[in-house]
Order: structure tokens, then sequence, then C-alpha cells
């Protein structure tokens, strides 16, 4: 099979592109001269080289900011994401300390936003972690009762980097517009996949990265809202960049392609994610008629476009990973796969351990083909078959035993 399909695809195939994306040539084309001839640094207020810097910079604060609904002066450039999300959580428990110590995010949020938290636990903060559904969703109702005259924040993701689900960010933002709370939102994996405006969804703060919509890695920005004004503590101390909020020279043609990157999703966000809605949906497809026992993991239609999360029952993910090993997946999320450990955002939706340590992330992007999304589907049909030919435990299953009423043997 290989053999005969493979001559329509070239190995290896990237499919995670919830990890990072490529550059668009696009993007690259857009930075090139910014390594070049326009180097300047952004604050040199003395000479053409820094102007021409500055301006750049200017021109690609507007068109970030433009995506998510924003003005180029509510975008703050940092190195990504991860720094994004301290900045914003750490910041404001430290500028607001005076009105009250409770915050509030949810179980499945990315490891820089539960582990900026765990850090204000030990410094003395009270932090709130909303439980989620099977679908990975934030009920509302939940938020509502965790609101306290103590609390200043909550941080709740647009998307999730694993499962692809997508919260309430609307109905969640107007809950904390009512109460007159803060609500920091880690749109990293939604922004230029599915609409977010700042406006709509009140949202007062907002992490981006360029890495995972077709820029450059290392450069990201923080939405910090003007009206009504949301404060910061710095929480980086130097030359007084970014309007004091955050000190460093900037990375110049990382952000010229962070914003390159911003127009293309805008112009391309409706017609990419049909196309990839309508690629994951055969590759689901595909593998739900050509094996049994494979279940979804998140929701079906609150979910990012090119996030397929499967578990294979009597498989183990890192076997079908290395089964597929021209195919470049995850097992669980990218940034704890060094480890063992059931997924943890599996296990808050109530994935039985079992299940979360079956799970395959396919993630679909601009340069994935429907050739691609066959060709992957069919080996991992045939890859599964054949690692559950050598488990003894699905054919037990597939006899009608309930392995959960099994009175297993203790070895001695
Ligand atoms: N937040 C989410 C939801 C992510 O998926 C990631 C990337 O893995 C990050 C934050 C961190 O972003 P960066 O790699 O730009 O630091």
């Amino acid at each position: 099979m290989k053999e005969s399909l493979s001559t329509m695809v070239k190995l290896p195939i990237y499919m995670d592109n919830h990890a990072t994306t490529p550059v668009d040539p696009r993007v690259l084309d857009a930075m090139l001269p910014f390594f070049k001839e326009t180097f300047g640094n952004a604050s040199s207020r003395n000479h053409v080289f820094g102007w021409r810097a500055e301006e750049a910079v200017e021109r690609s604060r507007e068109a970030i900011g433009r995506l998510i609904g924003a003005s180029g002066k509510e975008i703050l450039f940092t190195s990504g994401a991860t720094e994004s999300d301290n900045l914003a959580i750490k910041g404001v428990a430290e500028f607001y300390r005076e009105k009250g110590n409770h915050l509030i995010t949810g179980k499945i949020e990315h490891k820089a936003v539960l582990d900026s938290m765990k850090r204000l636990e030990r410094q003395g903060c009270e932090v709130s972690y909303l439980p989620v559904g099977t679908d990975g969703r934030i009920d509302p109702e939940d938020l509502k009762k965790a609101i306290g005259p103590k609390t200043i924040l909550v941080s709740i993701m647009l998307a999730n980097n694993e499962i692809g689900t997508i919260q309430p960010v609307e109905e969640i933002g107007r809950i904390c517009r009512e109460r007159g709370v803060l609500f920091h939102c880690d749109a990293v994996q939604g922004v230029g996949k599915v609409p977010f405006d700042v406006e709509k969804a009140n949202v007062d703060l907002a992490s981006l990265t360029a890495h995972k919509i077709y820029g450059p890695k290392g450069v990201g920005a923080l939405y910090v809202r003007r009206k009504p004004r949301v404060r910061l503590a710095e929480q980086i101390d130097g030359g007084g960049h970014e309007r004091g909020m955050r000190s460093g020279t900037l990375n110049v043609p990382g952000i010229v392609g962070f914003a390159r990157a911003c127009e293309i999703a805008e112009a391309e966000m409706a017609a990419e994610g049909a196309r990839l809605t309508a690629m994951r949906e055969r590759m689901r497809k595909k593998i739900t008629e050509g094996l049994d026992l494979v279940t979804l993991n998140g929701s079906l239609t609150h979910r990012l476009p090119g996030n397929l999360n499967l578990s294979f029952s009597y498989v183990e993910g890192e076997a079908l990973m290395m089964a597929i090993k021209d195919v470049a997946v995850s097992s669980g999320s990218a940034c704890t796969s060094a480890s063992l450990e059931p997924s943890y955002v599996l296990r808050a939706c109530g994935v039985p351990e079992d299940l979360a340590h079956s799970s395959i992330r396919f993630g679909l992007g601009r340069f994935n083909t429907d050739e691609e999304a066959d060709y992957v589907a069919d080996l991992v049909v045939a890859k599964a078959r054949k690692l559950r030919e050598m488990s003894p435990l699905y054919e037990m299953a597939k006899e009608g035993m309930d392995l959960h009423k099994v009175a297993w043997g203790q070895a001695h």
C-alpha cells in the first residue's frame, strides 16, 4: 500500500500544525529586507535606519491589531505566547494586588497559563481551576459561581492546543465585564483560524504568537486594552520599550513577518477553514469506517478546522506513532509529550487513562493536501489493525467480553 500511495505524496508528511507551522513563503519574502538593508534598531531615533525600522514596526502593529479588532496602539510585542501569558497573568496580579488576590482559569489551559498561576499561588494568590465538560468546554455558569469580591482576572483560552475545542469566549467576556473582572484570553491556537474580536468578546488581554499562523518562531504579542485602560506591572526590566511594559530591542524582521502572516490569515481564513474542515472530516470518516473502537476527543461542533484528535482503543498512541513514523503527529500535547504522563487535557475531559494513552493528534494546516490526508488515513487504519492483531485484549473485546468486568489474576 505504501508504495502505491506514496508515489502521490512526498514523505515525511507534516501533520503537527498545532505545535508549529512552516513559514509561509510570502511571510519570508516580507521579512528578508529587514535582515539586510533595513536592519536598524527601531528605538534608534537619530537616523534613517532606525526610523525605517520603527515605521515597519508601527505598520505591523496595525495589521496585527486589525486581525483581532484592536488598534495598533494596543499591541505590545513579546518573544512569543509563553511570555505573553506570563506577562498578562503575573503583570495583572502584581499591579492589582490591592484590589484582590483571586484569579480564575480552566483545567485544560496551556502550561504557560497553569504554571504562571501555580507560581502566584505560592506567592499567596488564590486560584480557581474551572472544570470542563467531556467536549472540553467551560460552563459559563461555573464561571459565574467562581467569581467573588476578590477576583481580579479570568484567564481562559480561545481554542485548545490538544483537542481543538473552542471556548464560549463571548459569554465568558460578557460575564467578566458585568462583574468588573479582567478577561485574559490565550488566543494562540484560534487566532487566524476562527473569527476572534476583542470588542465582541470583551477581552482585556490576549496572547498571540506568530509561529502558529505561518509566521516565524520567537515573536508574539500581548493585546492590552486601552479603553477602559488595563494596567500591568512589567516583568522584564530594561530600556522601557513597549510603553514601559516590556523592555528589550524589538525583533523587527520577526514582527514584520508576524504582521504579514496576520494579513494572509485575515484574507484567507474563511476559505482555508472550509478546506481544512472538509479535509479533517474526510480523514475522520476514512479512519472510523476502517476501524472500530475509535473515539473523537473534544467537540465536533466547537472545534478548530484543522484539529483531529482520536483515541484508538487497544492501541498504544506511542506505538502507533512509531508505526507511522514518516508522518509527524503528536500523542498528547507537544509541550508535554517528552513525559509519558497521560495528557491532563484528556483526563480533565473525563477520558479514561487507557484511552488517553491511545490518543493521536493530527494537526492539519495550510500546506497539507487531500492526497496526504488520504494517505495518512489509510496508513493509520492499516497500522492500527496490525497492532491490534497483536493485542489479546482487543481479541477479547471483539468477542464481546466487558474487559472492565474481567477479574484479572494477581501476579505473584
Ligand atoms: N498557548 C497555547 C495554547 C499554545 O498552544 C502555545 C504553544 O504551544 C503557547 C501558548 C506557547 O506559545 P509560544 O510557543 O509562542 O511560547
